[in-house]
């Protein structure tokens, strides 16, 4: 067995292990766990880079009341009054608490015990809503119970893989990577699903562009495919399912638009239908959408007509974002969820958790789900809110709407690493929270597997973990004996026993063989899928054709066809595409922490088919300027294919600390599905124009800075910051400008010609600050130039290195630190390279892998320009 403390990665649903080591005062070590099952000692570019991201700059340390530093008692006692006053004045309901898919269970369970078992309300929600909300409804409707019926091992075993609304390359990429080199050994077909060109395409046989949100209409179509070719699974269909023929009709009549051709149609269902082994994965693509539990169901139905499920390498399979966004269904902190998968309004659920929480009554009817939570808190409805590790004011829909909310509320409490998040900085409290690596407890990933996250570092300053600050609020609200918790493995003890109820319901969220663990066993425990119980230990589920239905039944939904919510109109003519970039994290509160991570994109961009931007008069390089009826976004233009046309695309990461213009969920509407409450995110109309610059800018600084300019997006380097920047102002003299934006540097050396301006200041003999200004987007080389700051640099107006020095370009392996340029000038030398030739060459793509599929690319476009010439 491997060295090092093993712990768990906390930046996605797949939740590889890694062994984590001591390296200095704050720092650590990070490896792949070789013998975790979730990625067998494979990391991705953000899991290789957890170690650079636990430094303390930006922590907040003590509790802090009106930004003033606080003691834990005198901030408890404040937040227990508080919900206590606004409970006793205007009902449990007039308080709510946002959490997230960054907690670990431990901390999940005690929020939601506090909530629906003491306070009586429901009004517990959680970031995860953004991410798998669909999925849950639609698992619920089809199985009776939220349950993800594989494993990570039938990916490997599959010989088709659907990969549906997921770019698992970026998003889920260590999965990426097991299913390339399942696809390598054995020749696994993959078809991707999905409007844009992604990472994920670089290994795919097809790649559907379906028109954005007809996912319905392209199963129901290959349901009717399916029945056609008499796929159908009779015996499995008659004895274990019911309400096909009604789905089928439902099928044959939708004849929804997809937008792709018959013979694409033809291919993709002949090669589904003639496939026993196969996987659907789906992710945020189909959850993020207002018929997002629909589209669940309609691949569902799919699988359930031909009995493919809960076998060896088939079944219908969801990827979560978050580490513990399962942890998060189990332990109930979804709004309409009550705990280990046992339902609100089920009369004698709700009686037996009571029961066992020793709780006056549970609330049994769903609370406020997270668009209708903010929406109350705007109304005044909500007169206490607590929002722990998430940072709603940027990742929300209608975020400006969000953000006017929480100020008007009249009591919010934040509890999270850091009190200069964009949400933070609107609390009246902020309690400082452990953070990865300090954090000890346990997270469930996509497949069911529950692992350990181990807190290695001491909790800094004053900084309690997320279980221990509820339950001091708790006890505070006058609930001691129910809230007296020391350790996690109590609270753990107590979860597993919990779902025991659920066993005995007959439900399948059962861990009860773990409810006696002991401390030294629950600080070993190794990664165990659930189900864990007298009767059951992990596998699959379904395959035994058994489901959680009264009947024992699946479920066939007939679902229609619908388009998104918001209409596009003359006046908003665009569907606005978001989703995640390869090395960022959520709301970046930790990735842009590594400069490594900020080099593969140090902007927020809008990625654009060349039909529209040439429509738009956009060129590469422009900024532009995206409008919906809730707000506006500037972002860096990227002139591609890859964008459907008329579908541009986003990225959601941006926040007010990074790039305050380039916040996405200031356009996205907050339109949700009706069943899942889960917001549009990739389909919302906007308006594109050019940003008109008058000036174009780029600086790097040993310190952070805030210019005064309409657009900035600052990212960290090795030694400082790098800036891009613009305005629309009317031009001014070069070096006015220049010192509105950096006071005092035209203290040092200048270059100042008619279109450009270059400026340059050394603090003993040092470079701390360079400044270029265009007017035209500013060519310099970037890393070059940040690369200078801490250095004599002499030539850092030139912009360039001198000699024979190559620009690295921009970053496409964050692990290696290799750029673009310097993989078209291995392409150039070495023309008839393979991939593998030119990784090795360069060394890209040679560690995680995340960014093969970008080598794959610039070689591909090399090869075929090479041949068009
Ligand atoms: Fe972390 Fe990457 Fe693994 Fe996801 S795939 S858990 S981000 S290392």
């Amino acid at each position: 067995m491997s060295e090092g403390i093993r712990s768990t990665c906390p930046y996605c649903g797949v939740g590889c292990g890694v062994l984590l080591k001591r390296d200095g005062a704050t720092g650590l070590k990070v490896e792949g766990d070789p013998d975790h099952p979730a990625n067998y000692g494979r990391l991705c570019s953000k899991g290789l880079a957890l170690g650079e991201t636990t430094s303390l700059d930006d922590r907040v340390l003590t509790p802090q009341i009106g930004g003033q530093d606080a003691d834990w008692d005198t901030a408890l006692n404040l937040v227990a009054s508080k919900f206590k006053s606004a409970i006793a004045e205007h009902g449990p309901d007039s308080v709510a608490f946002y959490v997230s898919g960054q907690l670990l269970t431990e901390d999940y369970y005690v929020a939601n015990k506090l909530m629906k078992g003491f306070i009586g309300s429901a009004n517990i929600d959680t970031n995860s809503r953004l991410c798998m909300a669909s999925t849950v409804v639609g698992h619920k409707r089809a199985f009776g119970t939220d349950t993800v019926p594989g494993t990570y091992e039938d990916l490997e075993t599959a010989d088709l893989v659907v990969l549906v609304g997921s770019n698992l390359a970026w998003c889920h990429p260590v999965l990426f990577q097991r299913l390339s080199a399942a696809r390598k050994e054995r020749g696994t077909k993959v078809v991707v699903i999905d409007p844009r060109r992604t990472a994920s395409c670089d290994i795919a046989d097809m790649h559907l562009k379906l028109k954005i949100g007809s996912d319905v209409a392209l199963f129901n179509g290959l349901l009717t495919h399916l029945n056609d070719a008499g796929k159908v699974h009779q015996s499995f269909v008659d004895q274990h399912t019911e309400g096909f023929e009604a789905t089928l009709m439902s099928a044959v009549a939708d004849q929804g638009e997809t937008g792709l051709t018959a013979a694409e149609l033809q291919a993709f269902y002949k090669l589904f239908a003639e496939t026993e082994k196969v996987v659907t994965v789906f992710s945020q693509g189909v959850n993020q959408s207002t018929s997002g539990t629909d589209k669940v169901n309609a691949i569902i139905n799919c699988h359930l007509a031909t009995g493919r499920i809960g076998r060896k390498g088939m079944g219908p399979f969801s990827v979560t974002g978050q580490p513990n966004a399962m942890g998060g269904r189990e332990t109930g902190g979804l709004a309409n969820m009550l705990a280990a998968h046992l339902d609100l309004e089920n009369p004698a659920h709700n009686a037996a958790v009571k029961d066992f929480w020793g709780a006056d009554g549970i609330p049994d009817t769903p609370g406020l789900k997270a668009i209708d939570m903010f929406k109350a808190v705007g109304e005044a409805r909500i007169k206490a809110l607590w929002i722990a590790c998430t940072n709603p004011v940027v990742s929300l829909p209608q975020a400006g709407d969000v953000a006017d909310a929480i100020k008007n509320c009249d009591f919010v409490v934040v509890s999270d690493l850091s009190a200069t998040t964009d949400t933070a900085k609107l609390a009246d409290v902020v309690l400082p929270a452990t953070g990865w690596g300090e954090k000890d407890g346990t997270v469930t990933n996509s497949d069911r597997t529950i692992s350990r996250q181990q807190g290695v570092l001491p909790p800094p300053g004053q900084a309690k973990h997320d279980w221990e600050i509820y339950a001091e609020v708790g006890r505070r609200m006058g609930w001691t004996a129910a809230f007296d918790y020391q350790k996690p493995v109590e609270i753990f003890r107590e979860h597993a026993a919990l779902s025991g109820i659920a066993g005995r319901f007959g439900r399948d969220f059962d861990i009860s063989g773990l409810s006696d663990i002991d401390e030294a066993d629950y600080d070993g425990l190794g990664p165990t899928r659930w189900p864990i119980s007298a009767t059951r230990q992990g596998g699959r589920f379904f395959g035994d054709g058994r489901f959680f239905t009264p009947s024992g039944k699946a479920r066939f939904l007939a679902v229609t066809s619908k388009e998104p919510s918001a209409k596009r109109s003359p006046k908003y003519p665009y569907r606005l595409n978001t989703g995640r970039i390869r090395d960022q994290w959520h709301t970046m509160t930790r990735t842009a922490k590594t400069a490594r991570l900020s080099r593969h994109f140090g902007e927020p961009f809008l990625q654009i088919h060349p039909k529209d931007a040439s429509a738009l008069g956009l060129q590469p390089a422009d900024l532009a300027e995206v409008t919906s009826p809730h707000g506006r976004a500037i972002l860096r233009v990227l002139v591609t294919d890859h964008a459907a046309i008329g579908a541009p695309f986003a990225p959601m990461h941006w926040t007010g600390e990074y790039a305050p213009a380039g916040r996405i969920g200031n356009v996205i509407a907050a339109e949700t599905d009706p069943f899942s409450g889960q917001p549009e995110s990739k389909a919302s109309v906007v308006a594109i124009k050019k940003y008109e610059a008058t000036w174009y800018g780029f600086a790097v600084s040993l310190k952070p800075f805030e210019p005064k300019s309409d657009y900035w997006a600052q990212a960290r380097t090795d030694h400082g910051w790098r800036v891009e920047l613009s305005g629309s102002e009317a031009t001014r003299d070069w070096r006015d400008l220049a010192t509105t934006l950096v006071p005092g540097i035209a203290n040092g050396s200048e270059m100042i010609g008619p279109r450009t301006a270059r400026f340059a200041v050394w603090d003993e003999g040092v470079l701390t600050t360079a400044l270029f200004l265009s007017k035209e987007p500013v060519l310099v080389a970037r890393d070059f130039v940040a690369e200078q700051l801490g250095q004599a640099a002499p030539d850092v107006l030139v912009g360039q290195p001198g000699g024979n020095r190559i620009d690295p370009g921009q970053i496409v392996c964050s692990c290696m630190s290799v750029g673009r340029n310097t993989i078209l000038t291995a392409i150039a030398d070495a023309p008839a390279a393979s991939l593998d030739e030119i990784c090795t060459i360069t060394s890209a793509g040679t560690t995680c892998g995340s960014c093969r599929s970008e080598v794959s690319e610039l070689l591909a476009h090399a090869q075929f320009k090479t041949a068009a010439e």
